[in-house]
């Protein structure tokens, strides 16, 4: 099979990159491990970004993807389209063993606004539904696409590219566009050195940070708005309600992550220090972790695994 240009890594960048190719009259081939719908982490958009997809959106007349700019085109053109709504950041700095205490003057609280109503918000994007929009509209495009099979071996030869992929497909192509995220496929197939400080893989590495995170969807999870309103007046002076935006809970040396979609997912996740000593279980390290801090431990309560992914990733 020939093509103008390989797209490896079926994420939301590898998508739009392949439809706007496509869109400007080249062949192009889209390789992902995974087949769509699946589950995604990496959820809560800002307004850079979002400035960015509808200059793209405009700039190559992306009009299905367009609308995702905002929270309120979002729900207007694509109302079946699960999102969250995101107002801006909030922070709730908690102590072991206590309720949370706002403290006199919202010491310990911090509501970051990043728009100014609901329908000039920024979104939560749900992306087992968002990538795979994003996919049909690669496909809609003239984008090939080989779902559920990897590059296995790549190599250039006669002034193209020459991919093996684990479907026993070979594939020539002029171009091959890297978009596997921080697997970074081609460096690792092409042997790049990480000890080589113009490798790209040794560039990515310098930018680990020492934290890990244990993540997951769920189903139930309350209210943190409502268990505010119940137990502190001063929940009233937010700039919007607080279950809008990235939640972020600190916890000593950890935080938690909490983004709502409308479809009643939540999508959660743990930040923890890469320390050698934390037990190996993930399911052990968060809920000794929820379980203590009270008023965390309170929004979970009722919750359970959603259906995807179905259980915490660590
Ligand atoms: C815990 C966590 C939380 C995050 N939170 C946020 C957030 O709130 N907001 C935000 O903007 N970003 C967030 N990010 C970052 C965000 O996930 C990435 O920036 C985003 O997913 C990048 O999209 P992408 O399309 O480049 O890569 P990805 O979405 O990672 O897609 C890469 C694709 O490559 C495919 N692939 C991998 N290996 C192969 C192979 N060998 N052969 C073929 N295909 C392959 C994968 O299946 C995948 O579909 C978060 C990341 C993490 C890890």
């Amino acid at each position: 099979m020939d093509f103008d240009i390989a797209v490896v890594g079926g994420g939301f960048s590898g998508t739009l990159t392949a439809t706007i190719l496509a869109k400007q009259g080249r062949s192009v081939l889209l390789v992902d491990r995974n087949k769509q719908p699946r589950f995604a982490i990496g959820e809560s958009s800002v307004p850079a970004g979002n400035l960015v997809l509808a200059s793209l959106a405009d700039r190559y007349e992306l009009s299905d993807i367009r609308p995702l700019a905002k929270y309120g085109s979002w729900k207007q053109n694509k109302p079946g389209l699960a999102c969250g709504l995101k107002r801006g950041f909030s922070y709730f700095f908690h102590s072991t063993g206590a309720d949370f205490d706002p403290g006199h003057n919202h010491e310990n609280e911090l509501l970051v606004a990043a728009s100014s109503s609901d329908s000039l918000g920024d979104t939560h994007w749900f992306r087992e539904e968002v990538d795979f929009l994003f996919l049909k509209t690669a496909i809609g495009a003239g984008v090939t696409v080989h779902g559920g099979t990897t590059v296995d071996s790549m190599s250039h030869q006669g002034g193209h590219w020459q991919l093996e992929l684990g479907s026993g497909v070979s594939v020539k192509a002029k171009w091959v566009i890297d978009a596997s995220g921080r697997r970074q496929v081609t460096s690792k197939l092409l042997g790049q050195d990480s000890d080589d400080p113009m490798s790209d893989s040794r560039a990515t590495s310098l930018l680990h940070t020492n934290t890990s995170a244990i993540y997951s969807h769920f189903e139930d999870v309350s209210s943190w708005q409502a268990w505010m309103a119940q137990s502190h007046d001063g929940s009233k002076e937010y700039p919007f309600n607080s279950d809008h935006s990235a939640q972020h809970h600190i916890l000593d040396d950890r935080w938690l992550w909490l983004l709502r979609f409308d479809n009643g997912i939540t999508s959660a996740g743990l930040v923890i220090p890469n320390i050698e000593s934390h037990p190996k279980d993930v399911a052990e390290i968060w809920d000794t972790t929820i379980n203590q801090y009270p008023s965390v431990k309170c929004l979970f309560q009722s919750a359970t695994l959603a259906s995807t992914p179905r259980k915490l990733i660590g």
